[in-house]
């Protein structure tokens, strides 16, 4: 009598989180849709050719004062490539990606994107060159084609299918009656966690952007899904740059580059096995 409803609470608890993130997403995007636009197009000052994409020099910065959350973050993201942020709950993941899309500014130091500082490029502007799929990714109502062509419209099939490769989700389409006609709704197919953050993924990558920010899931996947994910972030970092908060290490151990943050401080970066020999902050982090 009371496995169904305690799952309907549970199920209920998790929608409420899911939809509480969208809520202040949807809030801080309706906030800068009020918002004068001021500053340069992007590209408008020299970067320095094949330099970093994005680089975090020295920032400090709290929610409240005198409470820092990010003290001194220094690192860089190449322009193409994998780098993997690390770090125990609180260690200041989130609030990285949070400066990087510019909901928030720094109160010291400096974030740069193509060697510009973002505070001087239009807020829009620089939102549109980053793509960000969260943990939890509700797929919307509709097709699977309205799903992922709701960032791109104009996105032909050419597009869409090399979206869907990246992804890894070209074979789970195939298998499909109706193909990308396939209603992902309520009353649609049942997807999984991973392949709904794949079909983010491949949304995201639909825009074109320059930057991918991506959160992992924390919740368990299965082989298929934890494979699949993998070979999603080999295959995009090839295209552009991947900015990912890890927490699996599985895909942490094929990054380009690890970044250990704690306390708000870049504490070591390099290769796992590097940092597996050198650091004992990510041997602690680091089952494997
Ligand atoms: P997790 O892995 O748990 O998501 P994290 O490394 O992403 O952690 P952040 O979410 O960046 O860490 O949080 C860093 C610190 O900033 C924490 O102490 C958190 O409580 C605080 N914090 C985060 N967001 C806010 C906010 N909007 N207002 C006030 N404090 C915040």
């Amino acid at each position: 009598y009371l496995v169904e409803p305690i799952g309907a609470v549970f199920q209920a608890v998790s929608n409420v989180q899911q939809g509480s993130g969208a809520l202040r997403r949807i809030t801080e995007v309706l906030e800068l849709a009020g918002e004068p636009e001021t500053g340069q197009v992007p590209g408008t000052a020299p970067a320095l050719a094949g330099g970093p994409l994005l680089q975090f020099r020295d920032v400090w910065f709290g929610y409240e004062p005198h409470r820092p959350v990010l003290r001194g973050t220094t690192f860089d993201v190449p322009q193409r490539g994998h780098v993997a942020l690390v770090g125990l709950s609180g260690a200041g993941k989130s609030t990285v990606f949070a400066l990087t899309e510019r909901f928030y500014d720094p109160d010291r130091g400096l974030v740069l994107f193509d060697g510009q500082d973002v505070r001087d490029v239009q807020r829009h502007a620089h939102r549109a060159r980053i793509g960000l799929v969260e943990q939890h990714c509700p797929v919307l109502h509709g097709t699977l084609r309205e799903n992922l062509m709701y960032a791109a419209p104009d996105a032909d099939e050419g597009e869409l299918r090399r979206a869907l490769e990246l992804a890894q989700l070209t074979e789970l389409v195939a298998q499909l009656p109706r193909g990308l006609d396939t209603d992902a709704g309520e009353q649609g197919i049942a997807l999984s966690g991973g392949e709904r953050q794949r079909i983010a993924i491949a949304r995201a990558l639909l825009a074109r952007p320059q930057l991918l920010l991506l959160d992992e899931p924390t919740a368990h996947l299965d082989a298929v899904n934890e494979a699949a994910l993998r070979s999603s972030i080999r295959e995009t970092a090839k295209e552009c740059a991947l900015l990912v908060i890890a927490h699996r290490v599985s895909t942490v151990r094929e990054a380009d580059v690890i970044v250990v943050l704690d306390g708000g401080r870049v504490v070591a970066t390099g290769r796992h096995g590097e940092l597996l020999a050198e650091s004992a902050r990510y041997r602690a982090l680091s089952p494997g």
